[in-house]
């Protein structure tokens, strides 16, 4: 495991805890204390609660070495790498993992936004290297993706597929592209939100109040955003924006704050304030009307499954991966592509016909979804969508 930090740690913590010995290196003696001391705290807290006797835990805690050595790297047959997120120290860290480890070990990376390729293409093993995308927190969230670049070997993606298993996770191989299933998908969603926020003189609050009050998703996307860190939902939002066009355009608050730099529970102010629970008073909007909440409900879920038929189309993962991906990842109660099944997909055609009028072009129904309803795959009800029933 290259990089002791945030997600370094936790991916550490969970390899250990499956019982695989692990090497945890970092350029940083303090970050290697502090994932130390992080590891133990995680593993008392299973032993407090009666989940792992202390004899395990102290086993566990044994698989780990923490160690900057080459010399420690030299029989290992999966490297992850967790280093911040920048192309040229990420090629970097490829580069020096390739001239140390065995010719056949495999080079994975937990970027969440960069090209598996790119840092293929800095090795002499292309085929060895995948991407091996955890969530945070990488200790409990349940997702992996693996991320076939241009020329990975499928036996690498087998074996990495694998060992998530082995860490008790859920594991879904998608293709390359900008965003790969999760963080896509999820960005459409939220950046439709924001716009509609803007457009509609809303608050925050009472948009995630709806949003989990009709069980479309665990949080709010405004709390969501907030916990990300709205510098890394910026950065997100324009690379897919760039990549895809103008529905990833968030409206212009998430800009505007981000330049103010309130970026959210890190800096104690975002969308809400967390300096004292007064704070957020202000927040509540007049109320919804009934037809502005149906409105804020069919953008949300429509955004979501547009998003998730595209990628469907563009076969960078299967309809199964991409509802097993956001139910893992995003904690959505049903997948886009079986909830459209289940609200019948001429439905759905007919709803986005009329959003397109209404809002413009990026509601378009996708071919995937047109040529279901001319086939009379209706979903649920004829026993054949985007799944067979
Ligand atoms: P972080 O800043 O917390 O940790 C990065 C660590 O890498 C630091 O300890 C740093 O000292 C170390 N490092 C820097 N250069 C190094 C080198 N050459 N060799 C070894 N170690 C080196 O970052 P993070 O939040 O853990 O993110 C790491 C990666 O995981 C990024 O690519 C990020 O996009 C991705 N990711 C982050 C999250 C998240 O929510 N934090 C979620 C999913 C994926």
């Amino acid at each position: 495991m290259v990089g002791a930090g945030t997600m370094g740690a936790d991916i550490a913590y969970s390899l250990a805890m499956a019982n695989i010995p692990v090497v945890l290196r970092d350029v940083d003696e303090n970050a290697l204390q502090r994932a130390q001391e992080h590891i133990r705290h995680v593993m008392q807290g299973r032993v407090d609660k009666g989940r792992l006797s202390p004899q395990e835990a102290e086993k566990r805690f044994a698989q780990i070495r923490f160690s900057a050595q080459d010399k420690d790297l030299y029989d290992v047959s999966v490297a992850i790498e967790a280093v911040p997120e920048k192309m040229a120290l990420k090629q970097q860290v490829f580069r020096e993992l390739d001239r140390i480890l065995p010719p056949l070990a495999i080079l994975a990376s937990n970027t969440s936004a960069l090209s598996i390729s790119e840092m293929a293409n800095a090795t002499t093993r292309p085929e060895r290297v995948a991407g091996m995308h955890f969530f945070y927190p990488a200790h409990t969230m349940k997702l992996v993706e693996i991320i076939a670049g241009d020329s990975t070997d499928q036996d690498v993606l087998d074996t990495l597929t694998r060992l998530s298993e082995e860490l008790r996770k859920i594991p879904v191989v998608v293709k390359e592209c900008p965003g790969f299933v999760v963080n896509r998908i999820l960005t459409a969603s939220m950046a439709e939100v924001m716009r509609f926020k803007a457009e509609h003189h809303v608050s925050a609050h009472d948009i995630d109040a709806v949003i989990t009050k009709n069980h479309l998703a665990p949080m709010g996307p405004f709390v969501l955003a907030d916990a990300l860190g709205l510098d890394i939902a910026w950065d997100v939002a324009n690379t897919l924006q760039k990549a895809y066009g103008d529905r990833f355009y968030p409206g212009p608050e998430l800009g505007e704050l981000v330049q103010q730099h309130h970026l959210g529970v890190k800096t104690g102010q975002g969308f809400y304030s967390y300096t004292t629970p007064e704070a957020n008073a202000s927040l509540k909007s007049a109320p919804f009307t009934p037809e502005q909440e149906h409105d804020l409900i069919d953008q949300f879920t429509m955004a979501t499954f547009m998003e998730a038929a595209r990628v469907f189309e563009e076969g960078i993962a299967s309809a199964r991966s991409i509802d097993i991906a956001m139910r893992a990842g995003a904690g959505l109660p049903t997948g886009p592509l079986a909830l459209a099944d289940s609200m019948g997909l001429d439905v759905v055609y007919e709803k986005l016909t009329k959003m397109t009028k209404r809002l413009g072009e990026r509601f378009t129904p996708p071919a995937s979804l047109k040529e279901r309803v001319e086939r009379g795959q209706l979903g649920v009800k004829t026993s054949r969508g985007y799944f067979n029933y």
